[in-house]
């Protein structure tokens, strides 16, 4: 019997583009305030508020621009006029609406698993967005689940993997964020293959040790399908 039923992937930052995004968008606003305070500081307080505003609002790019909003408001003392507000929203929604630029490597290798395995992805974030993003991917069709969730914990891959009438100590997860995609999966017993993606949302950051069970780490995506051969053979 083999070690592995299900093979699931994080999508943000793992399959396609999403950080240089919400990147670009930060330095945006700390140019556009920079006659208020330095552009440094300005990056820093809009990080801040949407730290503190994930509790409330979730992950995401709807959470993101109130997050501008708000910390337009506070750093102009609440003088920021409609316009600039106006300006802000424009960038949320162009973040909505751009195009998905997939990473390298990423068909080819979902290509090559999936007649093998059963593949899930496991995402989080805004759902209407997500769907939006798996559906203009292209990729939909690899994966046997598509699971949008408001947070990656051992008891969320517990409830996917039995929803797919399998357990996760026969199931490798692989995402760019050792916090959320690889961490909680070996808690919950599975394997966990870090990815890592060149730019680490501050957020997210966490350390590994490289004594931890079940725990792999590759160069990129291609190494995930070395890591599935090594545990099916
Ligand atoms: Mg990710």
């Amino acid at each position: 019997v083999s070690k592995l039923d299900l093979v699931a992937f994080d999508a943000d930052d793992t399959l396609w583009h999403n950080l240089i995004h919400f990147d670009a968008a930060e330095k945006r606003f700390g140019e556009m305030f920079s006659h208020h305070l330095p552009f440094d500081e300005g990056v820093k307080s809009l990080m801040d508020a949407e730290k503190r505003n994930i509790k409330l609002y979730g992950f995401g790019v709807k959470s993101f621009t109130l997050s501008m909003i708000e910390t337009a408001i506070d750093v102009t003392g609440g003088e920021v006029d409609a316009a600039t507000i106006q300006k802000l929203i424009a960038m949320g929604r162009d973040m909505l609406d751009h195009d998905i630029e997939l990473l390298p490597h990423v068909e080819d290798t979902l290509k090559a698993l999936h007649g093998e395995h059963r593949l899930l992805l496991i995402t989080k974030g805004d759902l209407h967005h997500q769907e939006r993003k798996v559906l203009a991917s292209g990729l939909a069709h690899y994966f046997e689940g598509i699971e949008i969730v408001s947070d990656k914990k051992p008891a969320t891959y517990h409830k996917i993997c039995k929803r797919h009438g399998s357990d996760t100590s026969r199931t490798l997860m692989a995402g760019n964020s050792i916090r959320s995609d690889v961490l909680p999966m070996i808690e919950a017993g599975g394997y966990g293959v870090y990815v890592p993606f060149d730019i680490l949302w501050d957020h997210e950051h966490e350390e590994v040790s490289s004594e931890t069970p079940r725990f792999f780490e590759t160069q990129d995506i291609r190494g995930v399908a070395d890591v599935v051969l090594r545990l099916t053979k």
